[in-house]
């Protein structure tokens, strides 16, 4: 079943056209990668599903529902569309068991939170023994993984995830891969938004390459990672 279709999708940062007819989909249980230089628009995809980024024209649908000009409160909230933005945006002076407790804000029944915290913290072993340090202290793969932990704090159907593996060394990208895999073969759906291609496209069922705005080249994950314009261009 197609959880998220995009159609022709043209978003403006004021005069800028930062996408120009973006069209993709995204199966329920699949992991999607768009993959793609910086500036090419790949976090502005992501900021136009979850509504912070104002979508011009085009449609996106999630669920059979019309999410176009959905707020952000929405889209996360109702849709559960979760959405890990680059960069993390942990908040740093707050425990990591308090960086977990907003994730879960839209919910109110203490119940469904301490057992989404239980299943996140099975997850993420190591922040479960750091529960009551302060998350700004915490290493950018530690950070990272609380920033998905916050953002399964409200059990998404879809979790959409922006750059996770920047500016970590290779044996934590590795976890990080491992724990989005695992979360796949647990039932959620992915979209992942990288630069580092082939690692993306490793875990991918399939792919997207995005460059200035626009769609250039889709397949398999399989079938991208041996494509030679990608290849050139991404896989240097
Ligand atoms: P990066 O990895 O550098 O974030 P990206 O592929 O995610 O790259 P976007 O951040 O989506 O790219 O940016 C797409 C285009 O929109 C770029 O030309 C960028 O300069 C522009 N842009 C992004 N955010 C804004 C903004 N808030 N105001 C104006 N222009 C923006």
């Amino acid at each position: 079943m197609t959880l998220l279709k995009l159609t022709e999708v043209d978003t403006f940062y004021g005069g800028i056209q930062a996408l120009k007819g973006i069209t993709i989909d995204v199966e329920e249980g699949e992991i999607v990668t768009l993959i793609g230089s910086n500036g090419a628009g790949k976090s502005t995809t992501l900021k136009s599903i979850s509504g912070q980024a104002p979508v011009k024209a085009g449609s996106i649908v999630y669920k059979g529902t019309h999410i176009t000009k959905f707020p952000p409160h929405q889209t996360a909230a109702r849709l559960g569309i979760a959405h890990v933005p680059e960069g993390r945006k942990i908040f740093p002076k707050m425990t990591v068991k308090e960086n977990l407790t907003i994730g879960a804000f839209s919910l109110s029944n203490k119940k469904v939170i301490e057992e989404n915290m239980t299943r996140v913290l099975t997850y993420f072993p190591r922040l479960k023994e750091r529960l009551t340090q302060k998350g700004g202290t915490m290493s950018g793969g530690e950070q990272q993984m609380l920033a998905i932990g916050r953002a399964l704090m409200m059990n998404p159907t879809m979790l959409m995830l922006d750059e996770p593996s920047m500016g970590l060394a290779p044996i934590i990208v590795e976890q990080i891969f491992e724990i989005i895999m695992e979360l796949n073969k647990n039932g959620m759906t992915i979209l992942l938004v990288e630069q580092n291609a082939y690692q993306a496209l490793q875990i991918a069922h399939r792919g997207y390459v995005i460059q200035t705005g626009e769609i250039i080249l889709q397949g398999k994950g399989s079938e991208l990672i041996h494509n030679e314009k990608i290849k050139e261009a991404y896989l240097a």
